[in-house]
């Protein structure tokens, strides 16, 4: 039994004003996928684990990934894409397939990016070769992505822990299509509710009952998984929200009874969804007020893994006016790092760091202070992180002490905040900081939780700001709760 193995991930951020070009993406082909992949928690790491575990061959072909910026060209996806149906026709014919997406691709010619790809495959291998597609939690799922797909699983946790489960589970479910010990039917619902970044935590209400509904849907015998996506609200298309899925065996009635029963009690849940977060002066003012740090304040607008732009200087700016001594932060800023090099480690220095990548994330603030440590910005983390990686690489990075008391670690690639390896490889101990500002709202959970005295989630402005007032909607739904508050379901 042969199963391909291919796919491209791009969350986009239509807000974002860095397009996704074809040479923004990381491809990787073949065994450079089990490279890769095979040793971390990803969804290719799953489907890969199916070939042992069920006795199938997994063939890699090509996997396509970039982090989440703006939306992909059109050059990008019509090339990223021919290769993938290349590859697909070429090594073919195949028992099954499996699609590593993430559900919330949107490009310049088609804002169902993902539901195009599962479209075209579809076409090319045929109404009896059964598809399997795993996607993110924070997927806009279409009614296109399911109907070309014969199984789908998403990731049940946020921050994303559980990728390599879900995607054997997708695969096991495939392998038992093929062996038509199975025929599974799906049902999807989508009420018209999107939620607030801020309340996306799995493990806090109101989202840790709706994972819990969804856990005990799965238990209905007749059901043989279930799958919440809690969407995207930085993807402006007409499915944004939240969907839910049910897969039974067989029993469309069955699928769409879970289906419709999970969503229906998360749609009466809608009211915990919205919140109002403190602003920069106000959440800085709280950290301070604590007696023990650190206390990690979650720079919600500048959140990488949503597509932001890693050098906002909201918080920083703050921090400075206020006088907050003790003070952690990354920022993004290539042409900072360049002049540090230039001035070498032990220099002092004065330069304007951050906020150069757009106005939208404050403006860059001058600094003055010494050039402590300049590293590859290579580091590695083997424990689970969100979304599964293991490699890291920030580019060359620099770590600067101000004359304000702050340590800012720049660095020259975007790069999330999900392991605190990314401060110690650069000699930087998060946990002498009484202030550790992390770019995210619940990605940098694992890395930050275990050190935190206390999270402090910010509403700062940014393209992934939790203020979703803040952006003008051209393709979502109406209406659509909670821009809507009349909104039916
Ligand atoms: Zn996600």
């Amino acid at each position: 039994m042969r199963l391909a193995l291919l796919g491209m991930t791009h969350e986009t951020n239509t807000f974002s004003r860095v397009p996704a070009t074809y040479d923004r993406f990381d491809i990787f082909r073949d065994d450079e996928i089990v490279s890769q992949y095979a040793e971390s928690q990803s969804t290719n790491a799953g489907f890969l684990e199916a070939a042992n575990r069920f006795e199938v061959d997994v063939v890699p072909l090509t996997f396509a990934n970039t982090g989440p910026i703006g939306t992909i060209t059109k050059d990008a996806f019509d090339r990223i894409v021919r290769e993938l149906l290349d590859r697909l026709r070429d090594d073919g014919p195949w028992d099954g397939v499996l699609l590593s997406l993430h559900g919330a691709a949107v490009s310049e010619e088609y804002p169902d990016a993902d539901g195009e790809i599962t479209a075209r495959v579809r076409a090319l291998v045929g109404l009896n070769v059964p598809v399997g597609m795993t996607l993110d939690l924070h997927a806009n799922v279409t009614q296109k992505m399911i109907e070309n797909t014969t199984v789908a699983t998403f990731y049940r946790s946020n921050p994303h822990l559980d990728p390599r489960p879900r995607a054997l589970e997708c695969a096991e479910l495939i392998v038992q299509t093929i062996r038509g010990e199975i025929r599974p039917v799906q049902a999807l619902e989508m009420p018209p509710v999107v939620i607030n970044i801020v309340k996306q935590f799995t493990g806090e209400e109101p989202m840790a009952s709706v994972i819990r509904d969804c856990e005990d849907a799965i238990q209905r015998p007749e059901i043989l998984t279930a799958s919440v996506a809690q969407g995207y609200p930085y993807s402006d298309v007409e499915e944004m929200g939240m969907s839910f899925l049910a897969v039974s065996d067989g029993d469309e009635p069955a699928a769409r009874d879970a289906a419709r029963w999970m969503a229906q009690r998360a749609w009466e849940m809608r009211e915990q969804f919205v919140v109002d977060t403190p602003s920069a002066d106000e959440a800085l003012q709280m950290a301070v007020a604590e007696e023990y740090g650190p206390v990690v304040l979650m720079d919600v607008g500048d959140n990488i893994g949503g597509g932001s732009s890693a050098d906002s200087t909201i918080i920083l700016e703050t921090a400075k006016r206020l006088g907050v001594k003790s003070y952690l932060q990354s920022l993004y800023d290539p042409e900072a790092v360049a002049v540090c090099v230039e001035s070498g480690i032990g220099s002092r220095i004065t330069l304007a760091v951050g906020g150069k990548t757009d106005d939208m994330h404050g403006s860059p603030v001058e600094v003055s202070g010494t050039v402590r440590v300049i590293t590859d910005g290579l580091y590695e983390d083997p424990t689970p992180t969100h979304g599964g990686f293991r490699y890291f690489d920030g580019g060359t990075s620099v770590v600067l002490e101000t004359e304000d008391g702050h340590t800012i670690l720049l660095t020259s690639k975007r790069s999330m905040n999900t392991t605190r390896e990314q401060m110690y490889s650069a000699g930087i101990v998060p946990e002498r900081y009484k202030v550790v500002v992390a770019k995210g709202v619940v990605s940098p959970r694992p890395a930050y939780e275990p050190i935190a005295s206390r999270i402090i989630l910010v509403n700062t402005p940014g393209v992934t700001t939790s203020d979703l007032s803040f952006f003008e909607y051209h393709r979502r739904r109406t209406p659509l709760y909670p821009f809507e508050e009349d909104a039916r379901y």
